[in-house]
C-alpha cells in the first residue's frame, strides 16, 4: 500500500476513541510506527491499548522502550512480538505501589440520584453464581443500582448508566419475594450497590430491617466499604441481619478504592457493630498480588483478629481479583492512573481475566493461614474459585453449589441461634 491509501486507512483508524485519549507524543510516535510497518487495524489498536496500560500503570511508555532497542524489528509482526514481550516482562512481576501515585477521579455527583417505579424485579442471583466453580448460591436484593465508591476494579459500574437508581416502591417489592419458611436463605444487598453508602435514605434500611424481622429464616447481608454505620445502628435491626465489611490494605485502599472509608475506618465501624450486638463478616475480595502483599494483608488480619471477636464474626470470605472484559475496557476508557491490570494473566473458567492459579493459592493459602486464631469458629469460604483450590487452600470442598449453601446456612443458622437468640 503506499503512502495516500495507507493515509487514508490511518485516517479511519485513528478515530479508534482510545486512540484519542493518548497524550499527542504517544500519538505520533504511534502514528510513525503505523506507517512505517504499515499496521493492520488490529495491530495499530493493540499497540495503542499497550500505550494506554504503560500509561495508567505509570510504566515507561513504548517510545522509551523503542530508544533502548538494539535492532529494531525488521516487520510488523516482530514489532508486536516485542511490545508483548514488553508487556509481560512487566507484567510477570508483582506490581510495586511504593512508588504509585493514583490520581483521584472526579468524586460522582449526587445529583444525578433517581427514584423508579418499574416493573423489575429486585431479586436474583449473585451475577457472578456458576456451576464451574464451587458457589454459594447468594441471591441479591438490587435496593439501589451502581456505586459511587468508585473502584478502579469494579464491574457493578459497568452494569448500569451512570446514574444511581433508587427502588421506589422497595418494601412492596421486599413483601414480594416468595421465601419459604422451610429452608434457610442468604440474601445480600451488595451486588449492585455499597448497602451502607446511601444510609437510611428513601427509608432503605428501615424497609430491609422489616423484611428481615418478618423472615427469621433470612439471613440479610448488607456489604459496605464505608463506616457509615451511624443510621443503621439508631434503627432496630434484627439479629439475622449481617453487616460485612469487604476489607484491603492500606496501600490498595488508597490507590484502587478511591472513595471508600480507610481499612482503620472499616475496622472502627466493625467494632461499633459488633458492640451494638449485631453479628458482623468480612469478605477480602479482591486480594491483589503486589509487592509487599504478604506483610500488608498478614498486618491487616492481625489487627482485625486483635480487635473483633470471633464469636461476632459469621464468615470470612476470599476472592482473587477477576476482571470482566466491560471492567477492563471502562478502565482504558477512563485512563485513571491504576495498577489493577498489570499482573500475570489467566483465565478462570468463563474467560474472566484472573491470576494464575499458582499465584491464587499462594494468595488464598497465605490470608487463611494468617487466620489461623479464627478457624474454629468461623465459616471460611471461597469465591468464585474451583475445586482444586478449595482443596488446597481448605482442604474441603462440595461436589455441588446446593451442598455448599446448605452446609453454609446451617453453619450461620446454627451460630445465630447459638450466639444471637437472647
Ligand atoms: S461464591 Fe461468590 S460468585 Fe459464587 S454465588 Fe457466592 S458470592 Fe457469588
Amino acid at each position: 500500500m503506499n503512502v495516500p491509501d495507507y493515509q487514508s486507512k490511518f485516517s479511519e483508524m485513528k478515530r479508534y476513541s482510545l486512540y484519542q485519549t493518548l497524550p499527542e507524543g504517544s500519538r505520533e510516535f504511534i502514528r510513525g510506527l503505523a506507517f512505517q510497518y504499515n499496521l493492520t487495524v488490529q495491530q495499530f489498536y493493540e499497540l495503542v491499548k499497550a500505550e494506554r496500560d504503560l500509561h495508567m500503570w505509570k510504566e515507561p511508555g513504548l517510545e522509551q522502550w523503542w530508544d533502548h532497542l538494539e535492532t529494531k524489528p525488521s516487520g510488523r509482526n516482530q514489532l508486536l512480538s516485542g511490545v508483548r514481550e514488553q508487556l509481560e516482562g512487566i507484567c510477570s512481576e508483582a506490581p510495586d505501589y511504593s512508588t504509585f501515585v493514583a490520581d483521584t477521579p472526579a468524586r460522582p455527583k449526587a445529583k444525578s440520584v433517581d427514584t423508579r417505579t418499574t416493573d423489575r424485579k429486585i431479586h436474583g442471583y449473585c451475577p457472578a453464581l456458576s456451576e464451574e466453580t464451587v458457589c454459594c448460591n447468594l441471591r441479591t436484593i438490587d435496593v439501589v443500582e451502581n456505586c459511587p465508591l468508585g473502584c478502579s476494579y469494579c464491574s457493578i459500574q459497568t452494569f448500569y448508566t451512570d446514574r444511581f437508581v433508587f427502588e421506589e416502591h422497595l418494601g412492596e417489592k421486599l413483601s414480594r419475594i416468595p421465601v419459604s419458611p422451610d429452608r434457610y436463605y442468604h440474601y445480600c444487598t451488595g451486588q449492585s450497590s455499597d448497602s451502607l453508602v446511601w444510609g437510611n435514605r428513601n427509608g432503605n434500611l428501615e424497609k430491609l430491617a422489616a423484611f428481615a424481622r418478618a423472615h427469621p429464616n433470612v439471613l440479610l447481608e448488607l456489604k459496605t466499604k464505608t463506616n457509615n454505620v451511624d443510621e443503621l445502628l439508631s434503627l432496630d435491626i434484627p439479629p439475622n441481619v449481617v453487616v460485612s465489611w469487604t476489607l484491603n490494605t492500606s496501600t490498595i485502599t488508597a490507590q484502587e478504592e478511591h472513595f471508600t472509608a480507610t481499612p482503620q475506618d472499616r475496622l472502627n465501624a466493625a467494632e461499633k457493630v459488633a458492640a451494638a450486638g449485631l453479628p458482623v463478616a468480612f469478605h477480602f475480595h479482591p486480594i491483589i498480588y503486589y509487592r509487599n502483599w504478604q506483610e500488608e494483608y498478614r498486618e491487616l488480619i492481625d489487627q482485625l483478629t486483635h480487635r473483633i471477636d470471633p464469636r461476632q464474626v459469621l464468615f470470612v470470605s476470599m476472592g482473587a481479583l477477576t476482571l470482566i472484559k466491560p471492567a477492563i475496557n471502562r478502565m482504558r476508557q477512563l485512563g485513571i492512573p491504576t495498577k489493577i491490570l498489570q499482573f500475570p494473566h489467566d483465565r478462570d473458567p468463563h474467560g474472566k481475566i484472573t491470576y494464575p492459579k499458582e499465584i491464587k493459592q499462594v494468595l488464598f493459602s497465605t490470608i487463611y493461614q494468617a487466620f489461623h486464631t479464627w478457624h474454629e469458629r468461623v465459616f471460611f469460604y471461597l469465591c468464585m474459585e474451583t475445586d482444586d483450590i478449595w482443596h488446597k487452600v481448605l482442604g474441603r470442598s462440595y461436589d455441588t453449589n446446593e451442598k455448599f449453601e446448605a452446609d453454609f446456612l446451617n453453619h450461620l443458622f446454627a451460630r445465630l441461634s447459638e450466639d444471637y437468640s437472647h
